[in-house]
């Protein structure tokens, strides 16, 4: 499949990873937005949210606490920081096999733009 995130999982695109297990894998964003700013994402391919069924609900709990792990290992987890799914046009999501960014390091505004 001609998938950007397959293929950073499947180790033919080179990524800065961060964690790797048989289910999700986690990398450094190539163009980060924060100090800390690294792509959650899972082995097999799922173009966006809107594509989840019940079966995919450990893999979502496992990326989510996979993030607040690496949020630790960051030493962010305290000041906080922010995890984030971008899903289709009006959320801005540009590859579409679904990624949990972890953003921290920086105080954050809220509403997004
Ligand atoms: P989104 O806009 O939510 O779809 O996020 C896609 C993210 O992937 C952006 O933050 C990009 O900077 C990031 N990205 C694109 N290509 C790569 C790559 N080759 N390695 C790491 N991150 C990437
Ligand atoms: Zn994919």
């Amino acid at each position: 499949m001609n998938c950007l995130f397959c293929k950073i999982a499947a180790g033919e695109i080179p990524s800065k990873q961060v964690y790797q297990d048989d289910e999700v894998i986690a990398f450094d964003d190539i163009n980060p937005q924060a100090p800390t700013h690294v792509l959650i994402i899972p082995r097999r391919h799922i173009a966006t949210l809107n594509d989840l069924t019940e079966t995919d609900d450990a893999l979502i709990a496992a990326m989510t606490r996979r993030a607040a792990a690496i949020a630790k290992e960051r030493r962010i987890d305290q000041a906080g920081y922010r995890t984030v799914f971008n899903c289709n046009g009006d959320a801005g999501q540009t590859v579409f096999h679904i990624h949990l960014h972890l953003i921290g390091g920086r105080r954050m505004s809220w509403p997004p733009g």
